[in-house]
């Protein structure tokens, strides 16, 4: 596991690779990911040192999406509003369990068994295994007592992210 410093020089040298220009915003939002272990949403990283009341949640987001497309970070979550970011560092193993409601991330505990499980799985269906993550989708226990009596709770949907 890297410490902070190490993954902010691993998303420096990779924006350098990528050409991507270090500006003011995308320096303090790497500053930020990088003191981060588990997803933050888009309201936590505007709220962040260097980007709080001098960047708006437009510009923070559209950072985002560049370091997404740069490989830098990824996106836990499937919607905007409940959308989590997290740097992508290779050789961190990340698992999330992520609620489609209210965006709660809770990181999954695998022991190396099951890990070894998941990527033997992975490489069985011609998946590469390098920085590999997985989300599970669902709903948080929440979100499932406060419409309980409105619909039963969705099926969990697997997805798999391995870049
Ligand atoms: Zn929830």
């Amino acid at each position: 596991m890297k410490n902070s410093a190490e993954r902010l020089d691993w998303a420096l040298n990779r924006c350098a690779e990528s050409q991507l220009r270090m500006t003011p915003v995308r320096g303090a939002v790497l500053d930020f990911l990088s003191e981060q272990r588990k997803p933050v949403s888009l309201d936590e990283i505007s709220q962040a040192p260097g980007v709080k009341g001098q960047y708006d949640s437009t510009t923070v987001y559209r950072t985002l999406m560049v370091f997404k497309d740069a490989g830098l970070v990824r996106n836990v979550g499937i919607m905007r509003r409940t959308s989590h970011f997290v740097m992508s560092v290779p050789g961190e193993v990340n698992y999330f369990l992520v609620c489609e409601r209210c965006g709660s991330v809770v990181e999954l505990g695998l022991t190396s068994g099951m890990l070894a499980n998941l990527e033997h799985l992975a490489l069985e269906n011609g998946f590469a295994t390098e920085g590999q993550s997985m989300d599970l989708h669902g709903i948080c226990r929440n979100c499932k007592s406060a419409s309980a009596r409105r619909a039963p709770a969705s099926k969990v949907m697997a997805r798999y992210c391995l870049v």
